[in-house]
C-alpha cells in the first residue's frame, strides 16, 4: 500500500506574514504545515519529526544557522532535510555558512512559489531515497553481522573495506582492524603470512592457529565483468569441530576395546562351563581310563580357551591358515560340550547329520559360532523339549557347501526386535546376556564367506525359532584372510 499520509513541513520564521504565505503555498501543494516563531520553538517542533524543515536565518533568540546545526547534530533529527531561507540579496558567504551548518537547500526572498514547492519536493525525494538506502545498508549489515563466519571485503587494490562482527571476534581483541589498511600486511600480522591474498584471482583455503583456536582461512575472488573486483576473506572457527572429531575417535576406540573385552569374556565362558563339567566327571569316575578320557577333553577345552583369547586379540588379523573341517564332527563336538547344561534344563540336543560335509575354515571360530547358536536355542527351549540340529551338504549356484540349522520350540522372537538381533550388545536377557553372541557369530560366518539367517514363529503351539548357517566350500585359503 502506498503511503497516504500528507508530508509534514515545519516552518520556522519570526514574521507571521511569511509563515502565513509559505503555509498557504505548501498546503495548496498537498503538504501539512506546522509553525514556529522562535529558534527554541523550532527545535521543540523538530522533535515531532516533520518531513522537511524550512528555517529562516534570522530568528529572535537563536540564529537559523545555529538551529540548523543543532538539528543536524541530534541523531533523532539529523536526517530531516532543512531548507534555509533568508532575506534577499545575501552574500555567498551567508550561503556557505548555511550549507556548512548542515542545510540541505538555500532560498532567498522573494521566493517564487513554484521554486519553493519544487525544492521542498526535491528534498522529500532525497530523504526517501536516503532512508531506503540506509534501511538496506542496515539490513545488509545486520545480515552480515549475524553470520557466524568471519567475513571481510578486500577491494581490488588489496585494502580492507569492511568486515563483520564475527571477523573481529575471530581475530581476537588484541588485533586492530582499520578500513583502508593493506590486507596483506594485516594478514602477515595475524597469521604470519599473506598467502591467502598473494595471488590475485586465485581461491585459497588453509588451516591456521589464531591464539588457541583453529581457524579455516579462505579467500575467494570477487569476479567483475572483465576483471577481479577484489576478494572476500572468510575465517571459520573450526576448533569445536576438531575437538568433537577427536572426542568421537577416542570414544570409538574405547568402545571397540570394551566390545573386545566383552567378547573375550563371553567366548571363554562356554569352554569354562565344559571344563567345570569335565572336572566334575573326572573326580567322580571310578576307573583311571575314564579319568584320563575326561582329562584329555579338559585339556582340549583349555586349549580352546587359549585359542579364543589369541583370536580375540587379533580378531581381524587372523593369519592362521584355514583347514578342511568335517562339519558333522565339529557340531557333534560342540553338542557334547552343551549336552550337560541342556540336560539340567531338561532340554535334549538332537543331531541329524549326513556323512562327510566338509568345508574349509577355522575350527576354533566355527566352534564359537555354533556354541553361541546352540546356547541361545537351549536358553529359549521350554523344559522337556528338543533342539533339532541338522547338518546337510547343499549346492548353491554351482558351489558346494554346508547348511547347518538349529531349531528350538521356544516362544519365538517378537517382530519388533528382529532387526536388532545381530547388533552388538542387543540382549533381552538383562544382566545374564552380553548381547554379543549373534554379533560375533555373524562376523565369523561372514569371514568364512557364509550367511546366517533365522525364521521365527510366535503362534501358540507352533512357536519356535530356526537359525540357519550356510558355509561355502571355499577352495582358496587366501580368500579367508
Ligand atoms: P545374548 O544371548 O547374550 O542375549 P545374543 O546375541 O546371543 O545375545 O542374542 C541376542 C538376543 O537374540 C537374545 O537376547 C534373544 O532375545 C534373541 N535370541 C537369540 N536366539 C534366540 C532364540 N533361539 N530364540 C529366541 N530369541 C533368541
Ligand atoms: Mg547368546
Amino acid at each position: 500500500m502506498p503511503e497516504l499520509r500528507r508530508p509534514r513541513v515545519l516552518i520556522a520564521d519570526d514574521r507571521e506574514e511569511n509563515r502565513y504565505v509559505l503555509s498557504r503555498v505548501l498546503e495548496g501543494a498537498g503538504f501539512d504545515c506546522t509553525q514556529a516563531g522562535t529558534g527554541i520553538g523550532a527545535l521543540e517542533a523538530a522533535q515531532t519529526l516533520p518531513d522537511v524543515i524550512i528555517l529562516d536565518v534570522r530568528l529572535p533568540d537563536i540564529s537559523g544557522y545555529e538551529v540548523c546545526r543543532r538539528i543536524k547534530s541530534d541523531h533523532r533529527t539529523a536526517s530531516i532535510p532543512v531548507l534555509q531561507i533568508s532575506a534577499s540579496f545575501v552574500s555567498s558567504d551567508d550561503r556557505v555558512r548555511a550549507l556548512e551548518a548542515g542545510a540541505d537547500g538555500y532560498l532567498t526572498h522573494p521566493i517564487d512559489r513554484m521554486v519553493l514547492v519544487a525544492t521542498v519536493k526535491a528534498l522529500l525525494r532525497l530523504r526517501t531515497a536516503e532512508a531506503a538506502a540506509r534501511q538496506s545498508a542496515e539490513q545488509w549489515q545486520s545480515t552480515f553481522d549475524a553470520l557466524s563466519e568471519g567475513l571481510a571485503l578486500i577491494d581490488r587494490n588489496g585494502a580492507l573495506v569492511r568486515w563483520n562482527k564475527a571477523f573481529a571476534q575471530i581475530c581476537g581483541p588484541k588485533v586492530e582492524i582499520r578500513a583502508g589498511d593493506e590486507a596483506s600486511s594485516f594478514l602477515k600480522g595475524l597469521l604470519g603470512t599473506d598467502d591467502p591474498v598473494k595471488q590475485p584471482g586465485k581461491r585459497y583455503s588453509a588451516e591456521f592457529n589464531i591464539g588457541k583456536r583453529t581457524v579455516q582461512v579462505s579467500a575467494n575472488p570477487i569476479k567483475g565483468e572483465n576483471d577481479d573486483q577484489g576478494k572476500i576473506l572468510i575465517l571459520n572457527d573450526i576448533t569445536d569441530r576438531r575437538l568433537a572429531e577427536y572426542a568421537l575417535l577416542t570414544a570409538e576406540k574405547l568402545a571397540a576395546t570394551g566390545k573386545l573385552a566383552n567378547a573375550i569374556a563371553h567366548e571363554i565362558n562356554n569352554p569354562l562351563e565344559a571344563l567345570t563339567n569335565l572336572i566334575y566327571l573326572a573326580s567322580s569316575s571310578p576307573t583311571l581310563s575314564d579319568v584320563q578320557g575326561f582329562l584329555t577333553r579338559a585339556n582340549e577345552e583349555l586349549a580352546r580357551i587359549a585359542r579364543v583369547t589369541k583370536q580375540s586379540l587379533s580378531f581381524h588379523r587372523d593369519s592362521q591358515r584355514p583347514i578342511l573341517i568335517e562339519m558333522g564332527a565339529l557340531i557333534a563336538d560342540v553338542i557334547s560340550l552343551f549336552e550337560r547344561s541342556a540336560a539340567q534344563r531338561r532340554v535334549h540336543l538332537a543331531l541329524s547329520r549326513q556323512q562327510e560335509v566338509s568345508i574349509c575354515g577355522f575350527p576354533g571360530q566355527l566352534t564359537q559360532v555354533f556354541g553361541n547358536l546352540i546356547r541361545n536355542a537351549t536358553e529359549a527351549a521350554p523344559p522337556g523339549s528338543e533342539v533339532d540340529i541338522r547338518v546337510r551338504s547343499i549346492h548353491r549356484g554351482g558351489n558346494g557347501g554346508a547348511r547347518i540349522t538349529i531349531h528350538d520350540r521356544g516362544a519365538g522372537i517378537p517382530e519388533d526386535i528382529r532387526e536388532k538381533l545381530f547388533d552388538p550388545f542387543f540382549t533381552t536377557k538383562d544382566l545374564k546376556g552380553s548381547g554379543l553372541g549373534l554379533w560375533v557369530s555373524k562376523t565369523l560366518v561372514v569371514k568364512h564367506q557364509g550367511t546366517i539367517r533365522f525364521r521365527s514363529c510366535k503362534a501358540p503351539r507352533k512357536s519356535g525359532t530356526t537359525f540357519e548357517v550356510y558355509l561355502p566350500m571355499v577352495e582358496h585359503s587366501a580368500a579367508l584372510d
